[in-house]
Protein backbone atom coordinates (compact mmCIF):
# COMPACT_ATOMS: atom_id res chain seq x y z
CA UNK A 1 0.00 0.00 0.00
CA UNK A 2 1.47 3.40 -0.59
CA UNK A 3 0.01 6.89 0.11
CA UNK A 4 -0.53 9.21 -3.08
CA UNK A 5 -1.38 13.27 -3.19
CA UNK A 6 -2.80 13.31 -6.70
CA UNK A 7 -3.51 16.83 -7.82
CA UNK A 8 -5.79 17.96 -10.81
CA UNK A 9 -5.14 21.06 -12.54
CA UNK A 10 -7.29 23.68 -14.05
CA UNK A 11 -8.27 22.29 -17.25
CA UNK A 12 -8.65 19.03 -15.73
CA UNK A 13 -11.51 19.92 -13.42
CA UNK A 14 -13.05 22.33 -16.13
CA UNK A 15 -16.96 21.48 -15.74
CA UNK A 16 -18.88 18.45 -14.08
CA UNK A 17 -18.44 16.33 -16.64
CA UNK A 18 -14.17 16.87 -16.85
CA UNK A 19 -14.57 16.10 -12.72
CA UNK A 20 -16.44 12.87 -13.24
CA UNK A 21 -13.22 11.52 -15.39
CA UNK A 22 -11.03 12.94 -12.82
CA UNK A 23 -13.18 11.26 -10.09
CA UNK A 24 -12.82 7.86 -12.13
CA UNK A 25 -8.69 7.99 -12.20
CA UNK A 26 -8.71 8.93 -8.35
CA UNK A 27 -11.11 5.81 -7.46
CA UNK A 28 -8.91 3.78 -9.66
CA UNK A 29 -6.06 5.08 -7.70
CA UNK A 30 -7.73 4.25 -4.27
CA UNK A 31 -8.58 0.94 -5.82
CA UNK A 32 -5.00 -0.15 -6.03
CA UNK A 33 -5.16 -0.02 -2.37
CA UNK A 34 -3.53 3.09 -2.07
CA UNK A 35 -4.53 5.87 0.61
CA UNK A 36 -5.14 9.20 -1.64
CA UNK A 37 -5.54 12.85 -1.10
CA UNK A 38 -6.82 15.14 -3.58
CA UNK A 39 -5.56 18.66 -4.58
CA UNK A 40 -7.96 20.77 -6.44
CA UNK A 41 -7.27 23.75 -8.79
CA UNK A 42 -10.18 26.00 -9.91
CA UNK A 43 -12.17 25.42 -12.96
CA UNK A 44 -9.94 27.01 -15.73
CA UNK A 45 -10.72 30.41 -16.45
CA UNK A 46 -12.11 31.32 -13.29
CA UNK A 47 -9.43 32.64 -10.74
CA UNK A 48 -8.35 35.28 -14.10
CA UNK A 49 -12.04 36.08 -13.56
CA UNK A 50 -12.18 36.51 -10.13
CA UNK A 51 -8.60 38.60 -10.49
CA UNK A 52 -10.35 40.45 -13.09
CA UNK A 53 -13.61 41.33 -10.60
CA UNK A 54 -10.82 42.75 -8.27
CA UNK A 55 -9.16 44.48 -10.34
CA UNK A 56 -12.49 45.86 -11.59
CA UNK A 57 -13.13 46.95 -8.28
CA UNK A 58 -10.01 48.57 -7.81
CA UNK A 59 -6.84 48.53 -9.49
CA UNK A 60 -4.74 49.33 -5.95
CA UNK A 61 -6.90 46.19 -4.39
CA UNK A 62 -6.32 45.11 -1.08
CA UNK A 63 -4.46 42.09 -1.22
CA UNK A 64 -5.84 40.39 1.83
CA UNK A 65 -9.57 41.33 0.43
CA UNK A 66 -8.25 39.30 -3.10
CA UNK A 67 -7.00 36.31 -1.36
CA UNK A 68 -10.76 36.29 0.00
CA UNK A 69 -12.10 36.55 -3.63
CA UNK A 70 -10.34 34.58 -5.62
CA UNK A 71 -9.35 31.63 -3.41
CA UNK A 72 -13.21 30.65 -3.86
CA UNK A 73 -12.71 29.16 -7.24
CA UNK A 74 -11.58 25.75 -5.62
CA UNK A 75 -13.78 25.63 -2.88
CA UNK A 76 -16.14 25.18 -5.65
CA UNK A 77 -13.84 21.87 -7.38
CA UNK A 78 -13.31 20.49 -3.69
CA UNK A 79 -17.07 20.25 -3.14
CA UNK A 80 -17.99 18.83 -6.53
CA UNK A 81 -15.17 16.41 -6.82
CA UNK A 82 -16.18 15.03 -3.14
CA UNK A 83 -20.05 15.10 -4.07
CA UNK A 84 -18.78 12.87 -7.72
CA UNK A 85 -16.54 10.62 -5.78
CA UNK A 86 -18.94 9.76 -3.23
CA UNK A 87 -21.53 9.10 -6.26
CA UNK A 88 -18.88 6.57 -7.63
CA UNK A 89 -19.39 4.76 -4.07
CA UNK A 90 -16.26 6.08 -2.76
CA UNK A 91 -15.94 7.81 0.62
CA UNK A 92 -14.95 10.98 0.62
CA UNK A 93 -14.90 14.53 1.76
CA UNK A 94 -13.56 17.81 0.99
CA UNK A 95 -10.91 19.48 3.70
CA UNK A 96 -10.88 23.44 3.11
CA UNK A 97 -7.76 25.01 3.57
CA UNK A 98 -8.63 27.32 6.54
CA UNK A 99 -10.34 24.00 8.22
CA UNK A 100 -7.23 21.72 8.22
CA UNK A 101 -5.33 24.63 8.61
CA UNK A 102 -2.41 24.93 6.33
CA UNK A 103 -0.64 27.90 7.84
CA UNK A 104 1.33 30.22 5.48
CA UNK A 105 2.15 33.88 6.69
CA UNK A 106 0.65 37.26 6.02
CA UNK A 107 2.08 38.05 2.35
CA UNK A 108 -1.21 37.89 0.82
CA UNK A 109 -1.94 36.63 -2.55
CA UNK A 110 1.64 34.50 -2.23
CA UNK A 111 1.74 33.36 0.76
CA UNK A 112 4.34 30.72 1.75
CA UNK A 113 3.30 27.30 3.63
CA UNK A 114 4.68 27.46 6.95
CA UNK A 115 3.25 24.00 8.57
CA UNK A 116 0.06 22.50 7.88
CA UNK A 117 -2.10 20.35 10.56
CA UNK A 118 -2.43 17.16 8.70
CA UNK A 119 -3.40 14.83 12.11
CA UNK A 120 -7.38 14.81 11.43
CA UNK A 121 -6.48 14.71 7.65
CA UNK A 122 -4.14 11.35 7.64
CA UNK A 123 -6.57 9.75 10.56
CA UNK A 124 -9.51 10.22 7.88
CA UNK A 125 -7.18 8.80 4.93
CA UNK A 126 -6.12 5.84 6.96
CA UNK A 127 -9.93 5.40 7.80
CA UNK A 128 -10.21 4.96 3.43
CA UNK A 129 -11.90 8.42 3.17
CA UNK A 130 -10.64 9.82 0.42
CA UNK A 131 -9.22 13.35 1.42
CA UNK A 132 -10.18 15.92 -1.54
CA UNK A 133 -8.43 19.60 -0.80
CA UNK A 134 -9.23 22.65 -2.38
CA UNK A 135 -5.40 24.08 -3.77
CA UNK A 136 -4.03 26.89 -3.37
CA UNK A 137 -5.52 28.31 -0.43
CA UNK A 138 -4.02 29.46 3.22
CA UNK A 139 -4.61 30.82 6.72
CA UNK A 140 -2.65 33.43 8.23
CA UNK A 141 -1.95 33.36 12.16
CA UNK A 142 -4.69 36.03 12.55
CA UNK A 143 -6.94 33.44 11.05
CA UNK A 144 -7.22 35.43 7.20
CA UNK A 145 -7.40 33.59 4.09
CA UNK A 146 -4.63 33.54 1.88
CA UNK A 147 -3.88 32.05 -1.50
CA UNK A 148 -0.55 30.88 -2.81
CA UNK A 149 0.46 33.18 -6.20
CA UNK A 150 -0.62 31.86 -9.27
CA UNK A 151 -0.43 28.56 -9.64
CA UNK A 152 -0.24 27.80 -6.26
CA UNK A 153 -2.33 24.74 -6.18
CA UNK A 154 1.22 22.48 -7.26
CA UNK A 155 2.78 24.02 -4.14
CA UNK A 156 0.05 23.04 -2.06
CA UNK A 157 -0.13 19.33 -3.67
CA UNK A 158 3.85 19.02 -2.76
CA UNK A 159 3.43 20.84 0.92
CA UNK A 160 0.27 18.33 1.47
CA UNK A 161 2.47 15.14 0.30
CA UNK A 162 5.41 16.45 2.58
CA UNK A 163 3.04 16.95 5.33
CA UNK A 164 1.69 13.07 5.47
CA UNK A 165 4.90 11.82 4.38
CA UNK A 166 3.64 10.75 0.51
CA UNK A 167 5.36 7.92 -1.10
CA UNK A 168 4.55 10.13 -4.29
CA UNK A 169 3.08 13.54 -5.53
CA UNK A 170 1.35 13.04 -9.18
CA UNK A 171 0.62 16.52 -11.00
CA UNK A 172 -1.82 15.91 -13.22
CA UNK A 173 -2.72 18.45 -15.89
CA UNK A 174 -3.45 18.83 -19.65
CA UNK A 175 0.05 17.42 -21.32
CA UNK A 176 1.59 13.71 -20.51
CA UNK A 177 4.68 15.49 -19.17
CA UNK A 178 7.43 17.96 -18.72
CA UNK A 179 9.14 18.50 -22.07
CA UNK A 180 11.65 20.20 -23.86
CA UNK A 181 9.47 23.41 -23.89
CA UNK A 182 5.91 24.29 -23.89
CA UNK A 183 4.52 21.88 -26.84
CA UNK A 184 1.74 24.11 -27.17
CA UNK A 185 4.65 26.68 -28.86
CA UNK A 186 6.75 23.88 -30.27
CA UNK A 187 5.05 21.37 -32.13
CA UNK A 188 8.51 18.98 -31.85
CA UNK A 189 9.24 19.37 -28.13
CA UNK A 190 10.13 15.94 -26.98
CA UNK A 191 9.09 14.73 -23.50
CA UNK A 192 11.42 14.22 -21.00
CA UNK A 193 11.40 11.28 -18.86
CA UNK A 194 12.70 12.96 -16.23
CA UNK A 195 14.21 16.23 -15.00
CA UNK A 196 16.26 17.46 -12.16
CA UNK A 197 14.53 19.29 -9.28
CA UNK A 198 17.41 22.04 -10.18
CA UNK A 199 16.75 22.09 -13.93
CA UNK A 200 12.78 22.13 -13.09
CA UNK A 201 13.40 24.83 -10.49
CA UNK A 202 15.07 27.32 -12.88
CA UNK A 203 12.63 26.45 -15.67
CA UNK A 204 9.90 26.68 -13.49
CA UNK A 205 11.43 30.24 -12.56
CA UNK A 206 11.93 31.09 -16.02
CA UNK A 207 7.72 30.68 -16.80
CA UNK A 208 7.82 27.06 -17.86
CA UNK A 209 4.23 26.98 -15.82
CA UNK A 210 3.80 23.22 -16.10
CA UNK A 211 4.93 23.28 -12.15
CA UNK A 212 4.67 26.11 -9.98
CA UNK A 213 8.15 27.56 -8.99
CA UNK A 214 7.95 26.98 -5.65
CA UNK A 215 6.25 23.32 -5.59
CA UNK A 216 9.64 22.36 -7.36
CA UNK A 217 11.78 23.91 -4.50
CA UNK A 218 9.38 22.34 -1.84
CA UNK A 219 9.71 19.51 -3.15
CA UNK A 220 13.31 19.37 -3.75
CA UNK A 221 14.11 20.37 0.04
CA UNK A 222 10.94 18.27 1.31
CA UNK A 223 12.24 15.07 -1.22
CA UNK A 224 8.41 14.56 -2.43
CA UNK A 225 8.89 12.35 -5.40
CA UNK A 226 6.95 14.31 -7.85
CA UNK A 227 5.48 12.80 -11.31
CA UNK A 228 3.86 15.05 -13.66
CA UNK A 229 1.22 13.58 -15.97
CA UNK A 230 -1.97 13.99 -18.18
CA UNK A 231 -5.35 13.72 -16.42
CA UNK A 232 -6.66 13.87 -20.37
CA UNK A 233 -6.31 9.43 -20.60
CA UNK A 234 -8.51 6.86 -21.13
CA UNK A 235 -9.44 4.08 -18.80
CA UNK A 236 -6.70 2.15 -21.23
CA UNK A 237 -3.93 4.17 -20.06
CA UNK A 238 -1.16 3.12 -17.84
CA UNK A 239 -1.69 3.17 -14.43
CA UNK A 240 0.39 6.18 -12.50
CA UNK A 241 2.00 4.12 -10.49
CA UNK A 242 3.93 2.68 -13.68
CA UNK A 243 5.07 6.30 -13.90
CA UNK A 244 4.03 7.06 -17.38
CA UNK A 245 4.82 11.05 -17.28
CA UNK A 246 8.01 12.89 -16.20
CA UNK A 247 9.38 11.99 -12.64
CA UNK A 248 11.53 15.48 -10.57
CA UNK A 249 14.09 13.64 -9.68
CA UNK A 250 17.62 14.51 -7.68
CA UNK A 251 20.86 14.35 -10.00
CA UNK A 252 22.14 11.35 -9.03
CA UNK A 253 18.77 9.53 -9.28
CA UNK A 254 19.43 10.83 -13.21
CA UNK A 255 22.91 9.80 -13.90
CA UNK A 256 21.66 5.69 -13.02
CA UNK A 257 18.97 6.42 -15.41
CA UNK A 258 19.44 5.40 -18.79
CA UNK A 259 18.63 9.15 -20.32
CA UNK A 260 21.10 11.26 -22.73
CA UNK A 261 21.44 14.39 -21.60
CA UNK A 262 22.01 17.06 -23.60
CA UNK A 263 23.74 20.82 -23.07
CA UNK A 264 20.40 22.26 -23.02
CA UNK A 265 17.14 20.74 -20.99
CA UNK A 266 14.65 22.71 -22.00
CA UNK A 267 13.45 26.42 -23.39
CA UNK A 268 11.09 28.68 -21.52
CA UNK A 269 9.08 32.13 -22.15
CA UNK A 270 7.51 34.40 -19.55
CA UNK A 271 5.41 36.84 -20.70
CA UNK A 272 3.84 37.94 -17.61
CA UNK A 273 6.76 40.49 -16.75
CA UNK A 274 6.52 44.12 -17.10
CA UNK A 275 9.84 46.32 -17.76
CA UNK A 276 9.84 49.72 -15.86
CA UNK A 277 12.56 52.11 -17.12
CA UNK A 278 13.49 55.22 -14.73
CA UNK A 279 15.02 58.51 -17.16
CA UNK A 280 17.62 60.54 -15.37
CA UNK A 281 18.24 58.57 -11.70
CA UNK A 282 21.27 60.47 -9.89
CA UNK A 283 24.13 58.55 -10.23
CA UNK A 284 25.47 58.09 -6.82
CA UNK A 285 25.52 55.83 -4.00
CA UNK A 286 22.16 55.06 -2.56
CA UNK A 287 20.18 55.97 -5.56
CA UNK A 288 19.46 52.59 -6.52
CA UNK A 289 18.55 51.16 -3.23
CA UNK A 290 16.12 54.17 -2.77
CA UNK A 291 14.39 52.81 -6.25
CA UNK A 292 14.10 49.23 -5.02
CA UNK A 293 13.72 49.08 -1.01
CA UNK A 294 10.34 50.03 -1.18
CA UNK A 295 9.35 48.04 -3.62
CA UNK A 296 11.20 44.91 -1.59
CA UNK A 297 9.09 46.35 1.35
CA UNK A 298 5.74 45.63 -0.82
CA UNK A 299 6.67 42.29 -1.98
CA UNK A 300 7.36 42.65 -5.37
CA UNK A 301 9.98 40.69 -6.73
CA UNK A 302 12.28 42.59 -8.92
CA UNK A 303 13.85 40.06 -11.65
CA UNK A 304 16.30 41.67 -14.47
CA UNK A 305 17.87 45.11 -13.31
CA UNK A 306 20.35 47.27 -15.54
CA UNK A 307 21.90 50.77 -14.90
CA UNK A 308 22.59 52.15 -17.99
CA UNK A 309 25.97 54.07 -18.64
CA UNK A 310 25.90 57.16 -17.05
CA UNK A 311 24.89 60.04 -18.83
CA UNK A 312 26.49 63.48 -18.43
CA UNK A 313 25.55 65.71 -15.61
CA UNK A 314 26.11 62.61 -12.80
CA UNK A 315 22.76 61.06 -14.28
CA UNK A 316 21.46 57.18 -15.29
CA UNK A 317 18.74 55.11 -16.44
CA UNK A 318 17.41 52.36 -14.50
CA UNK A 319 15.68 49.60 -16.55
CA UNK A 320 14.07 46.81 -14.47
CA UNK A 321 11.63 44.25 -14.49
CA UNK A 322 8.57 43.10 -12.15
CA UNK A 323 5.47 41.24 -12.53
CA UNK A 324 2.96 42.54 -14.79
CA UNK A 325 0.45 41.59 -11.63
CA UNK A 326 2.98 44.21 -9.27
CA UNK A 327 2.90 46.98 -12.00
CA UNK A 328 0.15 48.75 -10.74
CA UNK A 329 1.56 48.95 -7.66
CA UNK A 330 5.24 49.20 -8.51
CA UNK A 331 4.00 52.15 -10.68
CA UNK A 332 2.31 53.86 -7.95
CA UNK A 333 4.65 53.09 -5.07
CA UNK A 334 7.61 54.72 -7.61
CA UNK A 335 5.59 57.61 -9.02
CA UNK A 336 5.01 59.06 -4.69
CA UNK A 337 8.50 58.95 -4.48
CA UNK A 338 9.46 60.72 -7.37
CA UNK A 339 11.07 63.60 -5.23
CA UNK A 340 12.85 61.33 -2.93
CA UNK A 341 14.50 59.12 -5.84
CA UNK A 342 15.01 62.17 -8.02
CA UNK A 343 14.72 60.72 -11.27
CA UNK A 344 12.95 62.37 -14.77
CA UNK A 345 10.08 59.52 -16.36
CA UNK A 346 9.24 56.91 -15.29
CA UNK A 347 8.18 54.19 -18.76
CA UNK A 348 6.64 51.39 -18.12
CA UNK A 349 5.86 48.61 -21.12
CA UNK A 350 3.97 45.36 -20.82
CA UNK A 351 4.45 44.04 -24.73
CA UNK A 352 7.64 42.24 -24.25
CA UNK A 353 8.82 38.55 -23.52
CA UNK A 354 11.49 37.03 -21.06
CA UNK A 355 12.84 33.90 -23.15
CA UNK A 356 15.18 31.13 -21.33
CA UNK A 357 17.72 28.54 -21.97
CA UNK A 358 18.23 26.40 -18.62
CA UNK A 359 20.72 23.22 -18.87
CA UNK A 360 22.90 21.93 -16.14
CA UNK A 361 25.21 21.07 -18.95
CA UNK A 362 25.94 24.66 -18.89
CA UNK A 363 28.10 25.11 -15.97
CA UNK A 364 31.14 23.18 -17.64
CA UNK A 365 30.66 24.18 -21.31
CA UNK A 366 31.19 28.06 -22.18
CA UNK A 367 29.24 29.10 -25.56
CA UNK A 368 26.06 28.47 -24.84
CA UNK A 369 24.98 32.29 -24.12
CA UNK A 370 26.90 32.97 -27.27
CA UNK A 371 24.82 30.65 -29.43
CA UNK A 372 21.59 31.82 -28.13
CA UNK A 373 22.46 35.71 -29.29
CA UNK A 374 23.39 34.52 -32.35
CA UNK A 375 20.55 32.33 -32.85
CA UNK A 376 18.03 35.27 -32.19
CA UNK A 377 20.58 37.68 -34.14
CA UNK A 378 20.16 36.04 -37.08
CA UNK A 379 16.33 36.38 -37.19
CA UNK A 380 16.50 39.66 -36.32
CA UNK A 381 15.51 39.66 -32.86
CA UNK A 382 16.43 42.20 -30.84
CA UNK A 383 17.66 41.53 -27.27
CA UNK A 384 16.69 44.53 -24.95
CA UNK A 385 18.03 42.82 -21.34
CA UNK A 386 20.14 40.13 -20.52
CA UNK A 387 20.55 37.77 -16.93
CA UNK A 388 22.31 34.85 -16.49
CA UNK A 389 22.31 32.06 -13.35
CA UNK A 390 24.69 29.32 -13.40
CA UNK A 391 21.98 27.07 -15.55
CA UNK A 392 20.61 29.85 -17.27
CA UNK A 393 20.53 32.53 -19.85
CA UNK A 394 17.88 34.61 -20.19
CA UNK A 395 16.86 37.58 -22.89
CA UNK A 396 14.50 40.08 -22.92
CA UNK A 397 12.45 41.02 -26.22
CA UNK A 398 9.16 42.11 -27.93
CA UNK A 399 6.44 39.76 -26.76
CA UNK A 400 5.61 39.92 -30.68
CA UNK A 401 8.58 37.58 -31.31
CA UNK A 402 8.10 35.05 -28.33
CA UNK A 403 6.75 32.19 -30.29
CA UNK A 404 9.87 32.70 -33.45
CA UNK A 405 12.20 33.14 -30.56
CA UNK A 406 11.36 29.80 -28.37
CA UNK A 407 11.16 27.32 -31.78
CA UNK A 408 14.56 29.21 -32.70
CA UNK A 409 16.24 28.44 -29.79
CA UNK A 410 14.77 25.17 -29.57
CA UNK A 411 16.45 23.95 -32.91
CA UNK A 412 19.64 25.88 -32.35
CA UNK A 413 20.45 23.88 -29.38
CA UNK A 414 19.25 20.63 -31.07
CA UNK A 415 16.39 19.89 -28.86
CA UNK A 416 13.79 19.21 -31.77
CA UNK A 417 11.94 15.27 -31.97
CA UNK A 418 12.75 13.54 -35.25
P1 LIG B 1 -2.83 23.12 -14.72
O1 LIG B 1 -4.09 23.89 -14.95
O2 LIG B 1 -3.02 21.65 -14.84
O3 LIG B 1 -2.11 23.53 -13.48
P2 LIG B 1 -1.03 24.71 -16.32
O4 LIG B 1 -1.68 25.43 -17.43
O5 LIG B 1 -0.67 25.47 -15.10
O6 LIG B 1 -1.91 23.45 -15.97
O7 LIG B 1 0.31 24.00 -16.84
C1 LIG B 1 0.25 23.13 -17.95
C2 LIG B 1 0.70 23.87 -19.19
O8 LIG B 1 2.06 24.21 -19.07
C3 LIG B 1 0.65 23.07 -20.48
O9 LIG B 1 -0.62 23.11 -21.05
C4 LIG B 1 1.73 23.72 -21.33
O10 LIG B 1 1.15 24.59 -22.29
C5 LIG B 1 2.52 24.57 -20.35
N1 LIG B 1 3.97 24.33 -20.42
C6 LIG B 1 4.89 25.33 -20.45
N2 LIG B 1 6.10 24.83 -20.54
C7 LIG B 1 5.98 23.48 -20.55
C8 LIG B 1 6.92 22.41 -20.61
N3 LIG B 1 8.24 22.62 -20.69
N4 LIG B 1 6.44 21.14 -20.59
C9 LIG B 1 5.12 20.91 -20.51
N5 LIG B 1 4.19 21.89 -20.45
C10 LIG B 1 4.60 23.16 -20.47
N1 LIG C 1 -6.53 28.46 -9.49
C1 LIG C 1 -5.26 29.05 -9.20
C2 LIG C 1 -4.70 29.72 -10.44
O1 LIG C 1 -5.31 29.69 -11.48
C3 LIG C 1 -4.28 28.08 -8.60
C4 LIG C 1 -3.93 26.93 -9.48
O2 LIG C 1 -4.68 26.59 -10.39
O3 LIG C 1 -2.88 26.31 -9.26
O4 LIG C 1 -3.66 30.31 -10.36
MG1 LIG D 1 -0.76 25.07 -13.05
Amino acid sequence: MARIVMKFGGTSMAGTERIRRVAQIVKAQAEQGDEVAVVVSAMAGDTDRLVGFCREANALYDPAEYDVVVSSGEQVTAGLLAITLQALGCKSRSWLGWQMPIHTDGAHAKARIGNIDSAALLASMTQGSIAVIPGFQGLTEGNRITTLGRGGSDTSAVAIAAAVKADRCDIYTDVDGVYTTDPRIVARARKLKAVTYEEMLELASVGAKVLQTRSVGLAMKEKVRVQVLSSFTDETAANANNIPGTMIVSDEELEKMDVERQLITGVAHDKNEAKVILTRVPDRPGAVANIFEPLAQANINVDMIIQNVGRDKGETDVTFTCPMADLARCTDILENRREKIGYNRLISDTKIAKISVVGVGMKSHAGVASAMFSALADRKINIQAISTSEIKVSVLIDEDETELAVRVLHTAYGLDAE
